[in-house]
């Protein structure tokens, strides 16, 4: 667990998901391999956003803690150490809502309106009504789920830039109104970006949930054959004597992330000689992801839901702490503390 306060001298990294199920592989190489990684050179502080969820979900909130468990599971699964970094859930850290409030105060509705995902969310999500308050401040509340921890960088990859830069311009306009003791309280934090492949779903699109096209990290080995067998393949091998192209196939793609080279090369031979069929190279990449599984498998089996639950108290906790260090400084330097010398408000 990161060290409370000011006593770790690495710097900081803060990053969340929404609680929207169970993981799938996409969110395994997109975020959860590289936070692992980071685990090693950083103070960090990985979140559960259900907060998040309650924007778009408020009408049937019922999935949200069950999902919360789930991901914090699959959290543990991939590899995140609750003894190196902090494991905890944004509405447990109460200063996150405090913080979205007062920055509210100065953030023009403007900069929230031109937010690419505002528009795309919307119309993406035509099924739930998203003209509420929470949805257009849900990048607010991200501005300052990041802020309050006064982190160095924010990992995200390529699609999530814009929030970030958001949150930079949050913090600069803060920064311009208020000062304690003359110096900055939030520094605008930089983007880490993680570069990962963009795996293919079943059906050949980006691996997402509301595709329905995922392979979930706690599949078991037959349920990833099974799937695998339906997916897409090079669409001019329609016939076992066709060649193909493994570069045109998103079973191709799986195999170029998660193969060996060998087996890469009996790919690609195989594939444009005709000389293996599409069934036996699907086994082979159903093998090599059940390599990569089972150990995250087995390593969330380890964990209790009471453990899990455990974990994410003493981490929000730790997060609470931090959180209140910021808010401390951001509650002085608005002058909202109360002092007996009415000279000296802000000087707390
Ligand atoms: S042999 Fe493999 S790479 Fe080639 S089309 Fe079939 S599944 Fe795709």
């Amino acid at each position: 667990m990161p060290e409370p306060a000011n006593l770790s001298h690495r710097p900081r990294v803060l990053s969340g998901m929404r609680p929207t199920g169970k993981l799938h592989l996409g969110n395994y190489m997109g975020a959860l391999v590289n936070w692992v990684k980071l685990q090693d050179q950083y103070e960090c502080y990985f979140f559960i956003a259900d907060w998040h969820a309650l924007t778009s979900d408020y009408a049937d909130p019922s999935q949200i803690a069950p999902n919360t468990l789930d991901v914090l599971l699959d959290y543990l699964a991939a590899g995140l150490d609750p003894a190196r970094s902090a494991l905890f859930l944004q509405s447990k850290v109460l200063q996150h809502a405090e913080l979205s409030l007062l920055l509210g105060m100065i953030t023009p509705l403007g900069w929230l309106e031109r937010v690419p995902s505002y528009k795309d969310q919307q119309k993406n999500l035509s099924n739930k009504d998203l003209s509420n308050y929470g949805f257009l401040g849900y990048p607010l509340l991200m501005a300052s789920d990041i802020l309050i921890y006064q982190p160095q960088f924010v990992p995200v990859g390529n699609d999530q830039t814009a929030h970030v830069e958001l949150t930079r311009e949050v913090a600069r306009r803060f920064n311009q109104f208020y000062k304690l003791d003359g110096r900055e309280v939030l520094p605008e934090p930089q983007v880490l970006l993680t570069p990962s492949p963009q795996l293919p779903g079943t059906d050949g699109r980006k691996m997402s949930k509301s595709y329905g096209n995922t392979l979930l990290l706690t599949d078991p080995a037959l349920v990833v054959r099974q799937k695998l067998k339906t997916m897409v393949t090079d669409p001019a091998r329609i016939r076992r004597s066709d060649t193909g192209d493994p570069d045109k196939c998103p079973v191709g793609d799986l195999h170029k992330v998660f193969s060996t080279q060998e087996t890469l090369a009996r790919v690609y031979d195989g594939c444009r000689s005709a000389g293996i069929g599409c069934i036996e190279c699907k086994g082979w990449a159903a093998d090599a992801l059940v390599q990569i599984l089972e150990p995250l498998q087995a390593r969330r089996a380890g964990f209790s839901n009471a453990q899990a639950i455990e974990i994410l108290e003493d981490g929000s906790s730790c997060a609470r702490a931090r959180a209140e260090q910021t808010m401390h400084e951001v509650r002085a330097a608005m002058q909202m503390t109360l002092t007996s010398d009415p000279g000296s408000a802000a000087a707390s």
